[in-house]
């Protein structure tokens, strides 16, 4: 099923006023495609997917699956949940926990009054699907979160919807569970086919899962592209904020060639093919260095820093480091997981991979700079 959105807008009318949750929202997503949602909380994700599920009205806009409106005021057409034929799942699993895992799953099909063959048939396929046949007769209470979420799944799934809708599924689950989750959900989508719209604040959940991705802010888009995109072409430090390090810099001429001085001075990089389109000195800017583009060391060497290690978050094969240096957090990818909390590392970045962001206004690349 194709989804499109034609202006939509959500306002809240709240005791303090009214709160612009969603403002003017146009996009088209394909059949089949996964499309995933990316923002700060706040950012109106939530309210988004609640008015394509038909949980809330527009205010503005015109909401259409194939080629039938679901939702548009200038007609006065309003079709609720359950005549959308959508599914949701949400971070908090909303299971009823009186009922067996096999009721939770065949709740959907009793609403509509499926026969008991065709109930029995659906859910042994779906819990098959989802790897929990062999806990159809527990109750909620008695599994694990990951488990849970599987049933919520199966739930969701079970009335093969036309639409799937999920919103921060994995955010309760521990990092190593998260990223299994992730896998499997992905080759579930890909092999169902179901057009799925997909919220989260995790930009490694992103990037892994959206065939597609809406950066979000303030109820806006931001950047609309494929994970690929959004990583080559962050079009704003706060698309970069996403998948880099931002830290401001001041830009200086030292004898013939730029370089830009960080952290109070205590690291100054050389800059390559740098075509400064201002004065010299006259700007701070922002300097964008990606995880992975990180060098840690060890020792000190001349364009190194010295900073904490202050968490680990293993995340497979690879470890994040959460990295300070004088209250400046940062975020480096390391393939050796011999690190410890607290323990001094030197970093250095590499100058090919590093990105230059003007504080404010357009970010577009100047030339054949690395200056966007
Ligand atoms: P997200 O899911 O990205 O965290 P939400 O969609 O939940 O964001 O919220 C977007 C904005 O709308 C927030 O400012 C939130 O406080 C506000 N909001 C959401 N739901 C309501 C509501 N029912 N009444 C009033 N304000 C709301
Ligand atoms: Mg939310």
């Amino acid at each position: 099923m194709k989804l499109r959105l034609r202006h939509i807008a959500k306002q809240f009318r709240t005791l303090r006023g009214s709160v612009a949750a969603v403002r003017d929202i146009s996009l088209d997503i394909g059949d089949g495609e996964f499309f995933v949602f990316l923002g700060p909380s706040g950012c109106g994700k939530s309210t988004l997917l609640n008015l394509v599920a038909g949980l809330e009205k527009p205010s503005a806009g015109k909401i259409l699956f194939d080629e039938k409106a679901v939702a548009d005021g200038q007609t006065n057409v309003f079709l609720p949940p359950r005549d959308r034929n959508v599914a949701m799942v949400f971070q908090s699993y909303a299971l009823y926990p009186h009922l067996k895992v096999f009721d939770n799953i065949a709740f959907p099909l009793r609403v509509v009054k499926e026969s008991r063959k065709a109930i029995q048939n659906a859910v042994e396929t779906t819990a098959r699907m989802l790897d929990i046949e062999n806990l159809l007769q527990s109750k909620p209470a008695e599994l694990s979160g990951g488990q849970r979420q599987r049933v919520a799944i199966a739930r969701a799934l079970i009335r093969r919807p036309r639409l799937f809708l999920l919103d921060e599924p994995l955010s309760n689950l521990d990092a190593q569970l998260r990223t299994r989750m992730r896998l499997e959900l992905k080759n579930l989508q890909r092999k169902l086919e179901i057009t799925t719209l997909y919220v989260t604040h995790d930009q490694t959940e992103a990037m892994t899962l959206g065939d597609r991705i809406a950066l979000l802010r303030n109820g806006s888009l931001i950047q609309v592209g494929s994970p690929q995109e959004m990583y080559d072409q962050p079009q704003s430090p706060f698309a970069a904020t996403f998948i880099m390090n931002l830290i401001p810099a001041d830009i200086k001429k030292a004898k013939d060639r730029w370089i830009a001085v960080l952290f109070e001075n205590r690291l100054r990089l050389p800059l390559k093919n740098m075509h400064w389109p201002q004065k010299p000195g006259s700007d701070r800017i922002l300097l964008g260095i990606r995880p992975e583009d990180i060098v840690l060391e060890t020792k000190d060497s001349e364009h190194a820093l010295l900073t904490h290690v202050s968490a680990i978050e293993p995340l497979g094969r690879e470890v994040l480091l959460h990295l300070n240096t004088d209250g400046t957090d940062l975020t480096a990818l390391s393939k050796k997981s011999h690190y410890k909390t607290g323990q001094q590392v030197y970093i250095s970045f590499e100058p090919d991979h590093i990105h230059l962001f003007r504080k404010e206004g357009s970010h577009r690349n100047n030339g054949n700079s690395n200056f966007k």
